[in-house]
């Protein structure tokens, strides 16, 4: 029987394990913390989102540049596939308004319970606290709690994930591994990053609230997705989408009134005003709610007396700020193994046998399901690509 090590227990390695002990092959998964897929686990605190239902296609353009390079994994487990694999893992399913895919609980952990209990049947084993340090004379190389270990297999799966949240795991260590092997992988970066900003006292009274209903630009990104005032700046889903942006040196605004054209606010703004104060007037006629007024306050006081200026004002306030939170706070992170390194399989052309998956590959998208639709496409992508390399 060929044996193979799968090196991070996630779900892009587990999506391999799968794929692989469902060919009949001997799997064994490797993780250096205590318990698989912590990020996974802590994904579904907030709401596991699976997967976005949309045409293949749709998926692809997600990725940006990278989804010439995931198409086809993508296209072999999109987001249909997704829903019947959870589905036959015991979980009832339901699609947001948006097309976000969720499972009803919302927690990753019934999950993750049944998708181990189906692996264990497969006969995959597991060891965690096993931290895989690079390989020894040929074997694979790992630091357990019972000292060093070398083990020597048929084929390898490395998933180790990006380089945030290091606490679960995903240190991107593993970079200066691959390093040294002549395998250069892209440097990391935030993605999916809350944006770091000073508040003035003013805006005390109001952190913890949601901004609703507003548009947030940068560069070429834009999302109608609601972000949160917090001590540290923005954060949610609407900032993580154009995080990308400010990262790359755009300015980030946010319109206030993405429903109305200036000139239709302009419109507005002209109404006679009588004793009503300009903050007063803008409450009544286009009905800016005291958090979107407070952060109008923040950043674009002196407001223009003129109804066509403050209507372009509102439509584009510029947000200072002082560039993307800690790497380590991030969603995910941009760099890893570069397309050029690997072949159709994720194979690396340097290493033939051993295989990358998941995060640690150089993709990035927006939050919306679309890191781990790549996550478990690439890992059964992978997989299948062992099992075509071990059995010609
Ligand atoms: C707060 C939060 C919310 C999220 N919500 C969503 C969401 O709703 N939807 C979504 O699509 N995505 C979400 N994500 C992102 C998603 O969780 C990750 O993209 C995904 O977990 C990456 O999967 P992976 O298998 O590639 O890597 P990981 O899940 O990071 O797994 C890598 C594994 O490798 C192990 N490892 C690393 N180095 C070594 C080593 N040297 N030796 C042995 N083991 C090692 C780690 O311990 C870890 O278990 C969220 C992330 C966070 C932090």
């Amino acid at each position: 029987m060929k044996s193979v090590a799968i090196i991070g227990g996630g779900p892009a390695g587990l999506a391999a394990a799968e794929v692989i002990a469902t060919a009949g092959m001997a799997v064994t998964v490797y993780d250096a913390k205590p318990s698989l897929a912590r990020k996974f686990l802590m994904a579904g605190k907030s709401g596991l989102n699976l997967t976005f239902d949309a045409p293949v296609q749709r998926l692809i353009e997600s990725y940006a540049e990278a989804g010439a390079w995931l198409s086809s994994s993508i296209a072999a487990f999109d987001s249909t596939n997704i829903i019947d694999w959870a589905e036959g893992l015991g979980q009832e399913i339901f699609r947001g308004s948006t097309g976000r895919v969720f499972p009803k609980v919302m927690k990753a952990s019934p999950l993750l319970r049944a998708w181990l209990v189906r692996l264990d049947d497969l006969g995959v084993t597991q060891h965690t606290r096993w931290r895989w340090c690079g390989w020894n004379k040929g074997a694979l190389s790992f630091d357990t709690p019972d000292g060093h270990r070398a083990v020597t297999v048929d084929a390898v799966v490395l998933a180790l994930g990006g380089a945030s949240w290091a606490r679960l795991g995903s240190d991107g260590a593993w970079a200066e591994i691959l390093t040294a092997k002549g395998i250069k992988p892209t440097a990391f970066d935030a993605a999916n990053a809350a944006v770091a900003v000073t508040w003035s006292n003013f805006m005390t009274k109001h952190l913890g609230k949601p901004i609703k209903g507003v548009a947030w630009c940068a560069g070429n990104y834009r999302s109608r997705g609601e972000a949160m005032l917090s001590q540290k700046g923005l954060e949610g889903g609407g900032i993580y989408s154009v995080s990308r942006g400010v990262r790359e040196g755009a300015d980030l605004t946010v319109d206030l009134l993405p429903d109305l054209t200036v000139e239709a606010i302009t419109k507005r703004l002209a109404k006679p005003r009588g004793k009503n104060s300009l903050i007063n007037h803008l409450r009544k006629v286009v009905k800016l709610d005291k958090v979107k007024l407070a952060l109008l306050n923040e950043y674009a006081r002196p407001l223009p007396v003129d109804p066509h200026r403050l209507a372009r004002t509102l439509k584009a306030v510029k947000v200072s700020h002082s560039g993307l939170n800690l790497m380590d706070e991030a969603i995910s992170t941009s760099g890893g193994v570069m397309a050029s390194s690997v072949n159709e399989d994720f194979m690396l052309y340097e290493m033939p046998g051993t295989f990358c998956a998941g995060e640690m590959l150089d993709w990035e998208a927006p939050t919306g399901g679309y890191l781990l639709t790549a996550c478990l496409a690439t890992g059964r992508q992978a997989g299948r690509g062992v099992v075509k390399y071990l059995d010609t």
